[in-house]
């Protein structure tokens, strides 16, 4: 369910988005990492908050796009694939210059950095420990307090990864001379990280997507993307 704040009287609603208005937002297009993994859940997110999304499988797929969502599901496959398609540096250069990327659990490993495989884009300064829980049986969901929200958010932990600072005596290797803006916690499980952003970069370790609550999309839409596009839609069903 969309936050309160974020609800408008209908009629007021109405005359922002009457065509021709100055206020009327551009339509964006949000790209979606579709090499592996949940992709078409976050393509059912935003079809369902009435934003576009593409599927992103190789170089031209990016073009034109206002974000990318890099979804759950197996990061080293992932991080392969990305080479094999010719989209790792690419991805990696975007991200540097701030393109707005969501990625969630493999998908957050993949934009932060970490030791051993898979190879990380290292665009957001937080280190990720893959499995950190342990393997699938300690898989497990929890309420969770952002802090962007009022009611708590159900978090689902599928052999998540555990986010940790970056080393600050390891310099990011590619980083250019782009200084990174701060890495702001918005929602811990226990004394863990679990929803952190860094300017236009949001990371999660859980799965907002497996879950019918739009508002962590909805997040990345006004806060890392910023627009103020998204409205309710009536539920989609993807095949
Ligand atoms: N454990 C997976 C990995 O390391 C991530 C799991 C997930 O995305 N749910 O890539």
């Amino acid at each position: 369910m969309l936050d309160d704040h974020l609800r408008k009287e209908p009629a007021l609603e109405k005359a922002e988005n009457r065509p021709g208005t100055a206020q009327e937002p551009a339509p964006i297009t949000i790209g979606i990492l579709a090499l592996q993994g949940s992709f078409h859940l976050h393509l059912r997110s935003l079809q369902r908050l009435g934003v576009a999304g593409r599927l992103v499988r190789k170089l031209g797929d990016l073009q034109g796009l206002s974000g990318l969502i890099v979804p759950g599901g197996e990061s080293t496959v992932m991080s392969l694939l990305l080479n094999k398609y010719k989209l790792f540096e690419p991805l990696r250069e975007m991200g540097h210059r701030g393109f707005p990327m969501f990625g969630t659990c493999a998908g957050a490993i993949l934009l932060g950095h970490g030791e051993g495989l898979p190879g990380r884009l290292e665009i957001a300064p937080v280190k990720l420990v893959r499995n950190a829980y342990g393997t699938q049986i300690y898989s497990f969901t929890a309420p969770l307090e952002l802090s962007p929200f009022k009611e708590p958010f159900h978090g689902v932990f599928i052999r998540a990864p555990k986010i940790l600072p970056l080393d600050k005596a390891r310099k990011p290797k590619s980083s250019g001379s782009r200084q990174s803006p701060p890495v702001e916690v918005l929602g811990w499980h226990g004394d863990l990280p679990v929803l952190v952003q860094c300017g236009s970069l949001l990371l999660a370790t859980f799965h907002p997507e497996l879950t019918d609550d739009l508002r962590l999309h909805e997040y990345f839409l006004e806060h890392c993307v910023g627009t103020s596009q998204p409205k309710p839609q009536a539920v989609c069903t993807v095949p």
